[in-house]
């Protein structure tokens, strides 16, 4: 310790304190002290003077070493303590020792006293420097905190700018693919302008409020525009009375999202105050979600095929016509030959002329068999008309169908002596319909067998109970048959099957087309089944009056 040492000696005795300090002095000892003897008087000491050791007698007149120690305790806790005293005793030492006092030394030994303090000076220092490592290492370790803490902080900033990095090149990343799409999407729509020109239609594209917003080469060749120079667009290229009708169909699709066509007439520039027709179809670009992005549409010249179509439905009708007149004009020559034909038959019988010219009766009979051919295939003709005119009328009456179907073969049996047309009837019903056309189907049904089969040959007819309360009227017969392919054709107006052997048949190929539209519109059905050369069943399905 340097020459500051300072000593606070608490003692009553003077000539005591002064022994104290002349074994101090003695052993070589460098300090200033100062003596007490009252609690005032040390605790001003502790405070004014700040000794580095403290010397306590143990008992004083006023005062003793247990409450100087606790006053000492509570102003300069670090302050070495020995208690320098007569005997107290080495238990009374001991417990002092362990309730904190530094050091015990006897006064009669005043020797020890020295190294005690010494010793007890080494303590403090080393406390002292301990305390000050002790402090210096929490407040490095504050340090160490508060560092960690900026850390922490900082890494946060870290973590927080890496997240914002990562979001900003994701961005970055999404740009650069949506600019690749753009790109995608522009090299595609150029190839697609480029495909839309070599069309030989007119094409065009819209947004999808329907603001045209391209129109290809074909366009601007067939009106004589110039890009960007026509605002109207269509508008002012169609004919006057087409206008509206484009207009309002336009503006329908744009509402509903429906594709559609509309044919119309577009001014001809190259012949000025004509018109040239066109088909205009467009249908929405629809996204993968099924929003529509944009419209596409499409002008084809029709003109020349509607040219076409016009004049074939004007030949069409010309036929139509034509062959109505003959038919009427054959129908009452016809008539009344069947007329007089019969009276001759009649007045023949009569007069029993039979009996010596058999031939006249058999050139009649022949006469009446081809005037009924003709008569039929005059009414063919005029009910073919009225389908195409719409105006072929059934009536709709209660009829027994056993009883027609009964008295048609008769019929046809008695006028084909060469063929033997057997009924073999299973089921009776009524119907409701037409009887005469049903008959009429009927008819042709048998003469076609009779015609498609070898004389001498049977017909057989069957009536039979059919499903879901309907009946069958077959005709079978076993002649030359038809081929499975021409099943369905046969049905088709003027459709006769060609063939070497079909060829020796007459006929216009109208019967079965009749007979069909007939049996459909009392809602039923017709149907074959045959194989060349093996015959043919034809069936007819009505339903049954209940
Ligand atoms: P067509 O006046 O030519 O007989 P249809 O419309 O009655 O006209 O018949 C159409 C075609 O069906 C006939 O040309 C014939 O080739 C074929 N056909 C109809 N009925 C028979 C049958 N029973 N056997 C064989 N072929 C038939």
């Amino acid at each position: 310790m340097s020459a500051d040492l300072k000593i606070l000696i608490v003692e009553d005795i003077l000539t005591d304190a002064d022994l104290i300090q002349r074994e101090l002095k003695k052993s070589g000892l460098s300090f200033t002290s100062e003596i007490v003897h009252t609690a005032g008087s040390f605790e001003a000491a502790l405070e004014r003077f700040v000794p580095n050791i403290i010397l306590c007698d143990y008992s004083l007149p006023s005062f003793d070493a247990v409450s100087a120690f606790k006053i000492k305790q509570a102003l300069a806790p670090d302050t070495p303590f020995i208690i320098v005293s007569g005997i107290i005793g080495e238990q009374n030492a001991v417990d002092l020792i362990k309730s904190g006092v530094t050091d015990y030394a006897s006064k009669e030994r005043l020797v020890t006293l020295v190294p005690k303090i010494n010793r007890a000076l080494t303590d403090w220092e080393e406390r002292a420097e301990k305390r000050i490592m002790a402090e210096k290492l929490s407040i490095q370790t504050e340090a160490l905190i508060i560092a960690n803490k900026e850390l922490v902080v900082q890494n946060e900033e870290n973590k927080k700018r890496a997240a914002e990095l990562s979001i900003a090149y994701e961005k970055l990343q999404k740009a650069g693919e949506e600019l690749k799409k753009q790109e995608v999407v522009l090299i595609s729509e150029s190839n697609l302008r480029q495909l839309a020109d070599l069309m030989p239609q007119m094409v065009w594209t819209a947004k999808q409020d329907g603001m045209i917003d391209y129109y290809n080469k074909q366009w601007f060749e067939y009106t004589g525009f110039e890009e960007g120079q026509n605002e109207e667009g269509w508008l002012s290229v169609l004919h006057q009375d087409d206008v509206e009708p484009w207009r309002k169909t336009f503006n329908d699709s744009i509402k509903t999202g429906n594709p559609f066509q509309v044919e119309s007439r577009f001014k001809d520039r190259k012949k000025p105050l004509t018109h040239r027709w066109f088909l205009c179809r467009w249908l929405p670009v629809k996204d993968s979600v099924g929003n529509i992005t944009r419209w596409i549409g499409t002008c084809t010249d029709i003109n020349d095929a509607k040219g076409k179509q016009e004049e074939l439905q004007q030949t069409e009708k010309r036929r139509a016509d034509f062959i109505k007149m003959v038919s009427h004009e054959l129908k009452t020559p016809v008539t009344s030959i069947k007329g007089y034909v019969e009276l001759l038959m009649m007045i023949l019988e009569e007069h029993k002329i039979e009996s010596f010219r058999p031939e006249i009766k058999n050139s009649l009979f022949r006469i009446n068999h081809q005037v009924s051919r003709l008569t039929r295939l005059i009414t063919e003709m005029l009910d073919l008309s009225r389908i195409e005119t719409g105006k072929l009328e059934l009536k709709n009456e209660l009829f027994s169908l056993t009883q027609l179907v009964n008295d048609a073969v008769e019929d046809i049996s008695f006028t084909n002596p060469n063929h033997t047309v057997k009924l073999y009837s299973e089921f009776s019903c009524n119907i409701y319909g037409d009887r005469g056309r049903i008959e009429q189907v009927i008819i042709n049904l048998v003469t076609n067998a009779i015609k498609y089969s070898a004389q001498g040959d049977s017909i057989d007819v069957y009536i039979t109970k059919a499903k879901d309360n309907c009946v069958d009227v077959s005709v079978k017969d076993n002649g030359i048959g038809i081929d499975k392919h021409e099943h369905q054709k046969i049905f088709e107006r003027f459709y006769r099957v060609d063939g070497k052997v079909e060829e020796t048949y007459g006929g216009f190929g109208i019967g079965l087309f009749l007979a069909n539209e007939i049996i459909e519109r009392h809602n039923g059905s017709i149907n074959i089944d045959s194989e060349k050369g093996k015959g043919a069943v034809f069936t007819f399905t009505l339903p049954v009056a209940s």
